[in-house]
């Protein structure tokens, strides 16, 4: 990616966007490098392919509208089943649904699907500037309207060891990630000349965060041990052990009711509850504020979500919270060039209302 960069730079003299401008930069990039408009209709621009994004392709009338789908992923997941698909209940292929499928018209040649990440938004040429998703090659797309829907990340406040030991569950390739080290696990854990703690720390599941995903990862799993393990090996579905650890109360959005509920719930299935903050993750061990130190085969991290950088670099308005300010027909607010505002963006020379 980087070469590529550095090839783009050589070749316009050393001087990027910020000397020559967006549409000059675009240009000197050449014209395969910018999408040209191809019939009369607006072209609406969608970044994401996630339930955002599919929703609007899926909605929107391709009659009135060019089609581009700018997104790393060529398929939309269906989340609520991607803890079933850890754990073999479901095949990860069948919670994710290509994009082609959802807007077929995306097959015409004036609509495009391109596997890609936008890097920034140009409001005033209406560029979207994005690298590919293989070799980070630099291209322009051109909107006429433009929808983001680029989601957000994991949440690791900063704590040390998160990104680098525990696996996320947001996508489909996750699921497969955390099926392959389960197994490996559970095969692991056998191996003559094993040590009793190793072979406790191999089946030992930790699940960081009670939040939906968190208890629903928990569950399935703990379904899968007494259901489909115990078949396989008894003794050894029976010393398979499931952390669940929260730093302050479970499902802490919902009512009383539901989240007394889920904790026997989760207790009868023979999850262990642990109140505790994690303050550094490392190779198979996490150490909590209060000085546990637990030893984990598997930490499956799933502490709520935040803006990406990606959003947080939008020459947009933010909420407090650093996501994008809407106003009530999800249009982005700017402010005037004179610094009036904030403002719908449709005010200020952006955008256009595609909701039903
Ligand atoms: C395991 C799990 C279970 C869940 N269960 C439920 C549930 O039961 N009910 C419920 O209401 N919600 C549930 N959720 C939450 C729900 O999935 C999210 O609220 C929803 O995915 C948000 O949709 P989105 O379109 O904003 O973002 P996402 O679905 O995250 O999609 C973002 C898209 O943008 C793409 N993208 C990212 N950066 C860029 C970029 N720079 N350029 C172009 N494209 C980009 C991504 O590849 C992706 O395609 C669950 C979430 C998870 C992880």
């Amino acid at each position: 990616m980087l070469a590529i960069a550095k090839a783009f730079s050589r070749a316009l003299g050393g001087r990027g966007i910020e000397t020559l401008g967006v549409r000059a930069y675009a240009k000197a990039l050449g014209d395969q490098s910018t999408l040209p408009l191809s019939t009369g209709r607006p072209r609406l621009v969608i970044l994401g392919t996630g339930w955002g994004g599919a929703r609007l392709a899926r909605d929107i009338d391709p009659k009135k509208f060019d089609i581009t789908i700018i997104s790393p992923r060529n398929h939309m997941v269906f989340t609520p089943l991607i803890a079933s698909s850890c754990v073999g209940t479901l095949e990860p292929r069948s919670v994710t649904v290509p994009i082609t499928d959802i807007q077929p018209a995306l097959r015409l040649p004036q609509n495009n699907f391109l596997l890609a990440e936008c890097d920034a938004v140009h409001t005033q040429d209406r560029l979207v500037e994005c690298s590919s998703t293989h070799d980070g090659l630099k291209f322009f797309v051109q909107y006429d309207v433009l929808a983001i829907a680029t989601g957000s990340q994991g949440s690791t406040f900063g704590i040390p060891g998160v990104t680098e030991y525990t696996m996320p569950l947001r996508d489909a390739a996750n699921s497969t990630d955390i099926r392959t080290r389960l197994i490996q696990n559970w095969g692991e854990s056998s191996i003559p000349g094993r040590s009793p703690a190793e072979r406790a720390r191999l089946l030992h599941v930790c699940v960081v965060g009670g939040g939906p995903t968190g208890v629903e990862f928990a569950g399935e799993l703990a379904d899968f041990v007494r259901k489909d393990l115990a078949k396989l090996d008894p003794n050894r579905a029976r010393d398979m052990r499931i952390t669940l650890i929260e730093a302050d109360q479970l499902l802490s959005s919902f009512d009383a009711r539901l989240r007394e509920y889920a904790a026997l719930k989760l207790t009868r299935a023979g999850v262990h509850l642990v109140k505790g903050i994690v303050k550094e993750v490392r190779k198979d061990e996490l150490e909590l504020k209060n000085g546990a130190v637990i030893p984990y085969g598997l930490c499956v991290w799933s502490t709520g979500v935040g803006p990406t950088s990606f959003s947080l670099s939008l020459p947009f308005e933010k909420t407090m919270r650093g996501r994008l300010a809407v106003d009530d027909r999800l249009r982005v607010l700017a402010r005037h060039a004179d610094g009036r505002g904030p403002t719908s963006l449709e005010d200020v020379g952006g955008g256009l209302y595609l909701g039903r």
